[in-house]
């Protein structure tokens, strides 16, 4: 089976591929332009694993990458990811999340449309997506379904709605055999620091302020990144065409109760100099812009058309996420040094 992933070598996607790998024998093409949210040495050795550099933007090469590696199936993670960034920068995530979609959209299509019938019964394009695209609950409000209108409040998840909705029209329009996932907020390995958790874990780490938005009390659903990737693959195999999937772990959880976890994770790992608690350094700062209340996935329809549920506790993953920070230094120190200002506060997803 021949899987061209395009974003491979960001945080989920590289969890994605390793999980490919541990889990069967897949050829994998990874295609990513290495933005500054990317890391080339979170995929393991693999003699079935490619790599080129390429910007999904860029419609020459796109056309010839799919065209020459015939893949059975296209997954899209490329995407820019940071709502704090989204708001200081809005047009690059326009440009990669619609325009770069849009043609990846086209390129797959014209690849169909070379494909003898058992080859196109096969073929699927799925697009990884957010839960943001449903917009903010109320603390009693009902969980995102399927079926939840979209309402985006930020320009990343404006540009992840628009880019859902070119997914399906290329469906309905053209008949591409396309999947969306719409997944809770992540957590695990090779997660860039400026995320919510990898950010307040190195924060401790250094002994700073652990800067929370507003009160702390906006809730996001967890979920660890290996089940989303277990997810993702169940999906692929058994999802039915032209569907969306809503990907969570019933895991909802305030910002400020999570990073009372790490505190009282990391007093234990790795106690701090002066015998005082990692708690006494959560600092309340002024509140993001349009920042979303509260988060909540109903996955009750993954489970009934493609039997996945989540199998990893948010305490067993909170302790597993701690624990590789604190042994993978040298991953993190490099991306602090080179691309990113530890001052800089981006306290959530
Ligand atoms: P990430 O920012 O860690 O990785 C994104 C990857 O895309 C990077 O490797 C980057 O180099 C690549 N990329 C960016 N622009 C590109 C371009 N123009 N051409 C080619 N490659 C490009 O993001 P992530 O957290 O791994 O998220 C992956 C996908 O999952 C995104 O689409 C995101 O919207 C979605 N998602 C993320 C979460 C989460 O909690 N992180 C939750 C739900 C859905």
């Amino acid at each position: 089976m021949k899987i061209l992933v395009f974003g491979g070598s960001g945080f989920i996607g590289s969890n994605f591929i390793n999980y490919c790998f541990k889990n069967d024998n897949y050829i994998i093409l990874n295609v990513d332009s290495l933005t500054y949210a990317s890391s080339n040495n979170s995929i393991l050795k693999n003699d079935n694993y490619n790599f080129i550099k390429g910007d999904i933007c860029n419609q020459y090469l796109i056309n010839k990458i799919i065209i020459d590696f015939k893949p059975d199936f296209i997954i899209n993670f490329a995407a820019e990811s940071h709502v704090d960034r989204s708001i200081d920068n809005p047009i690059k995530f326009i440009e990669t999340n619609v325009l770069g979609v849009a043609n990846l959209l086209n390129e797959s299509l014209n690849y169909y449309r070379t494909l003898e019938l058992s080859q196109k019964n096969k073929f699927k394009f799925l697009h990884i997506s957010t839960d943001e695209v449903y917009g903010s609950l109320s603390f009693n409000e009902n969980k995102f379904s399927e079926t939840t209108p979209y309402n985006p409040s930020s320009p990343y998840s404006a540009s992840k709605a628009s880019s859902d909705h070119l997914v399906r029209a290329w469906n309905k329009t053209y008949n591409l055999p396309v999947l969306i996932t719409n997944c809770s907020n992540n957590y695990g390995p090779f997660q860039f620091p400026e995320k919510l958790i990898p950010l307040m874990i190195i924060k401790c780490f250094h002994e700073q302020k652990l800067p929370i938005y507003g009160d702390g009390k906006n809730i996001r659903d967890w979920i660890y990144v290996e089940d989303h990737c277990s997810a993702i693959l169940k999906v692929l195999k058994k999802g039915k065409v032209g569907e969306t999937y809503n990907i969570g772990s019933n895991c909802e959880k305030s910002n400020l109760d999570i990073v009372n976890e790490i505190c009282l994770i990391m007093d234990k790992f790795k106690p701090r100099k002066n015998g005082t608690k990692y708690k006494e350094l959560v600092t309340f700062v002024k509140d993001r812009p349009g920042h979303d209340l509260r988060y909540a996935i109903d996955s009750s329809k993954i489970k009934e058309h493609v039997n996945w549920e989540s199998s990893i506790s948010f305490e067993e993953g909170i302790v597993e996420t701690v624990q590789w920070y604190i042994d993978n230094v040298e991953w993190w120190s490099e991306k602090i040094n080179s691309d990113y200002n530890l001052s800089r506060l981006g306290v959530d997803k």
